[in-house]
């Protein structure tokens, strides 16, 4: 089995997502370039554009990684938000 860890330079897990200035959800950060993960329903009934940062991207697609790595999964960046298990 390879080391699925060597496999993903940042570069390319960033260039699996599409990127726009905003802030960041997680980390609060505004005015920098941010991908957009996911769109959610707030209480009211209002939509909520979920964005996040490079630095947040790359800290959950490490655990991504992991948990792909300890449950013998494969792991494919760019999923943040779009996969049933997150
Ligand atoms: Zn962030």
């Amino acid at each position: 089995m390879t080391d699925q860890s060597e496999a993903w330079p940042p570069g390319e897990i960033l260039a699996a997502y599409d990127w726009q200035d905003g802030a960041c959800f997680r980390c609060r950060d505004g005015a920098r370039s941010v991908a957009h993960i996911a769109t959610v329903t707030a209480p009211g009934g209002a939509s909520v554009r979920l964005l996040m940062c490079g630095s947040c991207i790359l800290r959950e697609e490490e655990l991504r990684l992991s948990r792909a790595i300890a449950t013998g999964a494969t792991y494919v960046p760019g999923r943040i938000g779009r996969s049933p298990d997150s």
